[in-house]
């Protein structure tokens, strides 16, 4: 018997490696049980190791994919990953302004953590001023929401205040990662909702070096979930115990720092 499936949609960059990016998006969403599609903005020629080429996609090509799975699929929720440069990201929220593809969640990534570049300084801005004030979710970390806010922050007080500073900007719900708290024996996300309310999501830190895909992965859960109808508190709730799980079970792929166990 055919069923009518949730249908989401990633807009990133690919990771050949296969263990971040548009990849740990499509393993989260299938594994979520939600039919994902993709728009690709960015290639880049990686591993484990590191990310040796990127190549940032036409502005035509980007409207060219947003064109034809508008056209055809029925989209429920999307999210961003990699966007490259300004080119790109103004690409991507024209779309977003053209086609109702669901609530958006806004994976502000900016730097892998070999040290890569995956947003260009130029286009931070971009996204602060034309992509976030769309944003039903974003999912900074402690250095995103620094670079967004404009604000230097060490305690978790300083987290509290950032989220309401990216609602300040448009942003509707908020997750400001605490991973980098290096010094932490556990990982403290806090969660400021539309509503003004909020929560700590708190988890053991997990000594591992294979966590790479880490924010893709919680971002495409939490968007899986949100194509099914879940509500967004419990949509995050369900993002931080899928990574979690999957950082706990790892596997060994590559040489370098390698990727989740998406079937955790
Ligand atoms: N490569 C691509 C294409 C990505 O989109 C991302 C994160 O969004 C990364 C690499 C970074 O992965 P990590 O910092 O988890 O190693």
């Amino acid at each position: 018997m055919t069923k009518q499936f949730p249908q989401a949609l990633s807009i990133a960059g690919s990771d050949s490696g296969g263990g971040a990016g548009m990849q740990a998006d499509l393993k989260t969403i299938q594994q979520r049980h939600v039919f994902a599609a993709t728009v690709l903005v960015a290639i880049t020629a990686q591993n484990t190791l590191g990310v040796q080429q990127a190549l940032p996609l036409s502005a035509a090509m980007i409207d060219a994919q947003f064109a034809s799975v508008a056209a055809d699929l029925e989209i429920k929720a999307c999210k961003t990953g990699m966007l490259a440069d300004v080119d790109q990201v103004t690409a991507v929220v024209r779309n977003l302004k053209k086609y109702d593809l669901g609530p958006l969640t806004v994976d502000p990534v900016m730097i892998a953590k070999g040290g890569a570049p995956l947003l260009s300084e130029a286009a931070v801005a971009t996204v602060r001023d034309l992509l976030l004030p769309l944003a039903t979710l974003a999912t900074p970390n402690l250095p995103e929401a620094e670079k967004l806010t404009g604000a230097t922050i060490h305690t978790e007080a300083d987290m509290a205040q950032a989220a309401k500073a990216l609602q300040q900007i448009g942003v509707k719900n908020v997750i400001i990662k605490g991973g980098h708290f290096n010094d932490n024996a556990e990982s403290n996300d806090f969660v400021l909702l539309e509503d003004g309310s909020n929560f700590w999501l708190t988890s053991p830190r997990i000594d591992t070096i294979n966590t790479h895909g880490t924010g893709d992965t919680l971002s495409a859960c939490i968007t899986a979930e949100l194509a099914k109808g879940t509500p967004m508190a419990e949509a995050i709730r369900i993002g931080k115990a899928f990574v979690e799980a999957a950082i706990q079970d790892g596997i060994v792929v590559g040489h370098g720092h390698g990727p989740l166990n998406h079937w955790a």
